[in-house]
């Protein structure tokens, strides 16, 4: 719904310029810009629902945030670095996600998992962000993309089967992207023939999260080439049902993450492994990846504020010219400025969440939150570089990991080019008559 009348602040500016000015009357334009903004806003308006910042937490949602924080500090942080010059996953760290139950934070409890909102799981990605952005992309995946398309699109049989093992054992991974299909995610190739009981998959994969270590492969494929988009399915397929990693790419950031290509020859899944309908994969594809938009926020805008906090502190310990290098101005003015940038990305992250989980339209809050979260993380970890001058630059402090991997934010889950394109798109239908 939108409000169809100038808003009272802008009525109030308008009276306001024009007392000032009173030969100068508000032109035409003006008051149709002002009009047609108004008409941006949504209005929400309803009076039975406490007012809260975007800060107020649920008490079950602070116990999550402050349990992640916990378990990112003590497990997670003593590895960071072995991990990262090793590109590899310790699986103690995997298993002590599932065993604090991080890898089925929405998952129903009947389904072993916790049942939390959105809003944690988001709490979640960030607060490993903070500490290891490969640790929550890897968490990320599991749980925004794998778990979710489980819990809205699976039949009660791929349910029971699968959700409590996601939860508790089982890693998962999202298959969608291939050589030749990026951005154009349905332009991808692989195909799947039925024969009889069971769908055959050829094809290959590239650039998918968590293969390296997962047993569980949502994969995308085709059941009818002449079909376009509306022949793309999801499958539920199992790594001993064929999957063959077929090369680990070696990156610059998110370096403990595993990024592999796939290939399938031949690989026989059962027909009853399709989730959803058939050939409405695009539509499951779509859906989700909006939603996980908001989880790669939150994974830049954890990876902004770890940067921040590790360069913060040493701005008070290092002394120039007999004054700690926090007290010049000309530092306090960009500190100031990462900490309101970070601040908007949370606004923006937290705001699209709780849409999302009120059931409103979160899309172009979304994107908008996953493009600016992911250049406030490039801004906050270039800056906490060069904060601690030549000691940034070296391996021994952990700001130089976040100004690696923060720019994968600006590549997966939909590029930044492309964010751009949906939220103008949008924007075109609220404004277009
Ligand atoms: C580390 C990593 C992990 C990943 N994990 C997964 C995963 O788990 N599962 C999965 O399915 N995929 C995954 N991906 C793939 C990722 O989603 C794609 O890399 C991404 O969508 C971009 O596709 P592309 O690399 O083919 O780039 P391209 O689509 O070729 O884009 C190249 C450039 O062209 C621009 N461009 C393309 N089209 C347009 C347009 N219409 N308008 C304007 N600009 C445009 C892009 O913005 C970009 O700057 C991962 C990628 C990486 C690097």
């Amino acid at each position: 719904m939108f409000r169809s009348t100038i808003s009272l602040t802008t009525r109030r500016q308008l009276a306001a310029s024009i007392a000032r000015h009173p030969t100068a009357l508000p032109s035409v334009s003006l008051l149709t810009r002002s009009f047609s903004a108004t008409r941006a806003f949504r209005d929400d308006t309803d009076d039975t629902v406490a007012k809260t910042s975007l800060h107020t937490l649920t008490e079950d949602e602070q116990m999550m945030r402050e349990m992640v924080s916990r378990f990112a500090v003590d497990v997670v942080q003593p590895k960071v670095s072995e991990m990262d010059e090793a590109e590899k996953m310790d699986p103690a760290i995997i298993k002590g996600l599932f065993d604090n139950g991080l890898m089925g934070v929405e998952t129903p409890a009947e389904f072993s998992g916790a049942e939390a909102s959105f809003l944690s799981a988001i709490l979640v990605i960030e607060e490993l962000a903070r500490i290891d952005p490969s640790i929550s992309v890897l968490c990320d995946v599991h749980n925004t993309l794998v778990n979710t398309v489980f819990r809205h699109y699976a039949s009660d049989h791929l349910k029971q089967k699968y959700l409590p093992l996601l939860a508790t054992e089982k890693l998962g991974c999202f298959c969608l992207s291939e050589a030749g299909s990026g951005s154009d995610a349905f332009a991808l190739q692989t195909r799947a023939e039925l024969k009889g009981d069971h769908y055959v998959i050829n094809g290959s994969k590239m650039w998918i999260t968590n293969s390296g270590e997962a047993d569980i492969f949502l994969v995308f494929a085709t059941v009818d080439p002449s079909k376009g988009y509306k022949g793309i399915t999801c499958f539920v397929v199992e790594r001993d049902m064929g999957v063959t990693i077929a090369k680990k790419e070696k990156k610059l950031g998110i370096r403990a993450s595993s990024t592999c290509q796939l290939s399938f020859d031949d690989m026989r899944v059962p027909v009853e492994n399709v989730v959803g309908e058939v050939g409405k994969g695009y539509k499951i594809a779509i859906e989700i990846l909006n939603e996980g938009r908001i989880g790669i926020a939150a994974q830049m805008l954890g990876l902004a504020q770890g940067a921040f906090d590790t360069a913060m502190p040493y701005m008070f310990q290092r002394k120039q010219f007999g004054s700690f290098i926090g007290d010049f101005q000309a530092m306090q003015h960009q500190y100031a400025q990462i900490a309101v940038e970070i601040e908007a990305a949370r606004l923006l992250t937290y705001n699209a969440a709780r849409l999302k989980e009120e059931g409103k339209p979160f899309i172009k809050e979304a994107a908008m939150a996953k493009l600016y979260a992911s250049q406030v993380a490039e801004r906050a970890s270039s800056k906490a570089v060069e904060w601690m001058g030549g000691v940034g630059f070296t391996r021994d402090v952990p700001a130089e990991k976040f100004y690696r991997d923060c720019k994968i934010g600006a590549i997966y889950e939909g590029t930044s080019n492309i964010q751009l394109q949906t939220i103008a798109k949008l924007l075109a239908k609220d404004y277009r008559e």
